[in-house]
């Protein structure tokens, strides 16, 4: 691990499509993240005296302002993180809806007044102070934007700190929150590596808060270093959801709606459906529907914006995707990639017997899909759990009472029923178990960028 004083290297920002550079990027050190600390702690407590409907307005042009670029946006997004530009428009998109819902949530989310004895009590929620922000490559805007909306929106100021490999529209950020009238210094990003530039956020002293999205180990890693300063932590960490059909359900929409949510983002996606358990009779109905439909399943160039599915993000996690494959069955479908360079790997399924190996318990994070059989419901609740992770996962049924049986016993952050989705502005996201700790969007986002301060006020005299 390099020390936090030494001069920190450039880094080659890629593309994954063609293994292009796209820039040289010099990575941040110490200095750079102290320095990005002190601004936004000078700028911090003016934004939060700021009037609310100003404050407000401040994060709606901001949410203007990445709807008007949401071309220009995505497509670098594209470029450097090698997802469909589809995917990417729709990213931005969603970015600049939760600027516009944390904008209206500004006076929205207050203190309580509660009955006592002998005067009178009421709570206030208090921005934290600076934050800082760190965000894994795989949604890099999207998740950029779930963490600063409502942070700004509650009176913080944010230091964020974006992959090493996907830092390119993140640092578009601040110049258009300064068009949209943010103060100088409330929102910073620092481009560097995790081992310096993340790691020196987490310790740093004046910081009150670390939003991490990123892999479980390094939310372990985050958890200890936090420990000295108590920081506040919200965690959002890995998992590997079950994606549980029943022999009642719509097996043909349940099969389509399987694909994009096991290979969208090429499976790099926290909520990747890769784990398909599906009631024994009707095994071989669903696995045809499946491969069939992801037969259709177009993975090429992520510019042209008929492609479903692009390349994985680098060489290196490539690799590590491949040696899952090392010790497993022979895969009953295999779908092609271009030619030429890039880190391209195809869609693939394999169908387990058992829920045992690697592959179906571990985090692939990749387009690999595991399809297991199950008996009965108790034993699907039983395969669905069996995991460290809690994050999210589906349920196809028509029987209401079985579909509110199993939301009840799996455990997870978020489920769906006759759906594959996982997330929206407005509801509560995040996981349970090693998936992490709070939550992020909707209005319980704002209770993790705030601390309650109870004031007690005698009435007595
Ligand atoms: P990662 O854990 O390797 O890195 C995430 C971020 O942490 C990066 O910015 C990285 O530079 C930084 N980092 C690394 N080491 C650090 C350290 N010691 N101190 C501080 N910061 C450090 O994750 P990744 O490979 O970028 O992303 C993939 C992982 O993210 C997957 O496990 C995925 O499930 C998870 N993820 C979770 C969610 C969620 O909401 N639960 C969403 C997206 C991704």
């Amino acid at each position: 691990m390099a020390s936090v004083h030494e001069q920190q290297p450039e880094a080659e920002i890629l593309n994954p499509a063609t293994g292009a550079v796209l820039q040289h990027l010099p990575m941040a050190g110490a200095a750079e993240v102290d320095e990005a600390v002190r601004r936004a702690r000078a700028a911090q407590p003016e934004w939060a005296k700021m009037p609310l409907r100003e404050r407000a307005g401040v994060l709606f042009r901001l949410a203007a302002l990445i709807e008007e670029r949401v071309d220009e946006l995505a497509l670098l997004e594209t470029r450097n993180v090698g997802k469909p530009l589809g995917d990417a428009r729709g990213e931005v998109g969603m970015a600049a809806e939760t600027f516009r819902y944390y904008a209206g949530a500004v006076d929205k989310h207050f203190g309580e007044s509660i009955p006592v004895d002998g005067g009178i009590d009421i709570t206030f929620r208090e921005p934290l102070g600076v934050v800082g922000v760190i965000v894994p490559w795989n949604f890099p805007f999207a998740i950029t934007a779930w963490n600063v909306a409502p942070a700004l929106a509650a009176g913080n100021a944010v230091v964020v700190k974006p992959s090493e490999l996907t830092p390119l529209t993140a640092l578009e950020l601040p110049a258009l929150a300064a068009q949209a009238g943010l103060p100088d210094g409330v929102l910073q990003v620092v481009v560097g590596t995790g081992a310096v530039a993340g790691a020196r956020l987490v310790e740093h002293e004046h910081l009150a808060k670390i939003a991490f999205t990123g892999s479980t180990a390094v939310g372990k890693g985050i958890m200890a270093a936090a420990a000295p300063t108590l920081k506040r932590l919200t965690l959002e960490l890995g998992g590997k959801a079950a994606n549980i059909v029943f022999a009642d359900a719509d097996i043909q929409a349940a099969a389509t709606s399987a694909v994009p949510a096991a290979y969208g983002n090429s499976g790099q996606d926290c909520c990747s459906r890769a784990r398909i358990l599906v009631q024994r009779g009707v095994l071989e109905e669903f696995t045809e529907a499946f491969t069939k439909a992801l037969g259709d399943w177009t993975v090429g160039d992520p510019e042209d914006l008929a492609t479903d599915m692009g390349p994985l993000v680098s060489e290196q996690h490539r690799a590590r995707v491949a040696a899952f494959l090392d010790d497993t069955p022979e895969p009953i479908y295999r779908g092609t990639v271009p030619d030429g360079d890039g880190f391209w790997f195809p869609p693939t399924v394999l169908a387990l017997p058992t829920p045992d190996a690697r592959v179906a318990r571990e985090e692939v994070f990749g387009p690999v899909v595991a399809v297991i059989p199950f008996d009965d419901e108790a034993d699907a609740v039983t395969i669905a759990n069996d995991s460290p992770y809690g994050l999210s996962g589906s349920i196809w049924t028509v029987d209401g009472s079985r579909a509110l049986r199993m939301a009840r016993a799996v455990q997870a952050g978020g489920l769906s029923v006759n759906s594959n989705s996982s997330v929206r502005v407005s509801t509560p996201f995040g996981g349970v178990k090693q998936s992490g700790i709070g939550r992020e969007l909707g209005m319980h986002a704002l209770d993790a960028y705030t601390d309650v301060k109870n004031v007690f006020i005698s009435t007595t005299s």
